[in-house]
């Protein structure tokens, strides 16, 4: 950290400060500029340090240098991170994929209908909620165990990963027992309990980001789920409250290109949350993948129209499949191919 001091200090608040820092374990030097005095903080410095520095007579103001998040930052993990899942599918390093699958988790015809048209499209991951964070209570919540055990199956017969969210701390064993990956949903981006529990499990984790949530506070809770022993973390832009009202919600590209930037974990964007309009979603993927998101999550349901959660924003299979052929050009012509699909022959 700098600290920068007033115009009119005095020598003795400059020792306080110095005397200060040496009790927090850091090292201060202090730099004589023209107008002003400064001294640098150096060594682990933590928001409670510079809280405390910023109060003491003297000090004008104190500035942050180096980024609060560790574990997630490529200052600390230059290499880029890749998530190994099941079925040879790799997320992060370059080649994008697609997460493809139903909102919510209605029954196994409904599921079993999107996974094959999602695999045979050339998905990736199979996606599907079984428990559901709905803004109304009144509105279908999920089917809960049933669902998962009915995911497994349907992963394991078209030869796909699954994943789903963990809604709460109660569910994470019985996520962890049958998904692959488990998906921490935009509601729950800072519920850090629920972050450390499914980081012990050291199943892969997906972290939506909150709809309300900076950079950085996003980056700062997949510190909980790392600070677990767990580095299996995927990152996901799912779009975020604006003034705007058009759309759902503003799928924020701008964090996809500057987490890339910040940090070596996988992102991924879903614009079928950060537009909430299926005709959206595709033009959305495209610049998606252009900003440079490691994949799609994308919701996909065998009749939209009847879809018991998120319809609106729901491609058929057959829209997927374009959207993914459309999708794979593109990939090319950025010269970021994708995956190859899971090794397994699809029963589909
Ligand atoms: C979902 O993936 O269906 C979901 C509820 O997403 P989010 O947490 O981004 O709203
Ligand atoms: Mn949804």
């Amino acid at each position: 950290m700098i600290v920068v001091m007033r115009p009119d200090h005095t020598p003795q608040q400059v020792q306080a400060v110095m005397e200060r820092l040496v009790q927090f374990g850091l090292q201060g030097q202090t730099i004589h500029g023209v107008e002003r005095e400064v001294i640098a903080g150096l060594g682990q410095v933590l928001q409670d340090h510079r809280d405390e520095i910023s109060m003491m007579p003297g000090v004008d103001e104190v500035i942050r240098v180096s980024k609060p998040y560790k574990l997630s930052s490529r200052e600390v993990h230059p290499k880029y991170t890749i998530v190994d899942l099941p079925h040879g599918v790799r997320v992060g390093g370059g080649r994008p994929v697609f997460m493809a699958g139903p909102c919510a988790i209605e029954s196994e015809d409904q599921l079993m209908a999107a996974a094959r048209g999602v695999r045979k499209a050339g998905a990736h991951v199979l996606r599907g909620g079984a428990f559901k964070p709905r803004s109304s209570p009144y509105s279908f919540q999920g089917l809960g165990l049933e669902a998962l055990k009915l995911l497994r199956a349907a992963g394991d017969e078209v030869g796909m990963p699954v994943i789903t969210e963990c809604l709460s701390v109660r569910d994470v064993d019985v996520c962890a027992q049958y998904s692959d990956v488990l998906q921490i949903g935009a509601r729950n981006m800072q519920n850090f309990v629920l972050l450390q529990e499914v980081g012990k499990t050291g199943k892969p984790v997906l972290l939506k980001r909150g709809m309300s949530a900076t950079i950085e506070e996003w980056l700062l809770a997949s510190e909980y789920v790392m600070s677990q022993n767990n580095p299996n973390l995927i990152l996901c832009e799912r779009g975020i409250r604006t003034f705007e009202t058009a759309t759902r919600n503003t799928l924020d590209l701008n964090a996809v290109a500057l987490v890339k930037r910040l940090s070596h974990l996988p992102i991924i964007a879903d614009p079928s949350h950060g537009t909430g309009k299926w005709y959206l979603v595709r033009p959305m993927s495209m610049a998606s993948l252009a900003a440079g998101a490691d994949g799609l999550m994308i919701e996909v349901h065998p009749n939209p129209d009847h879809a018991l959660s998120d319809g609106a924003q729901s491609l058929t299979p057959a829209n997927f499949a374009d959207l993914a052929e459309e999708a794979r050009r593109l990939a090319d012509a950025l010269s970021r191919p994708f995956a190859e699909p899971p090794a397994a022959a699809a029963t589909a």
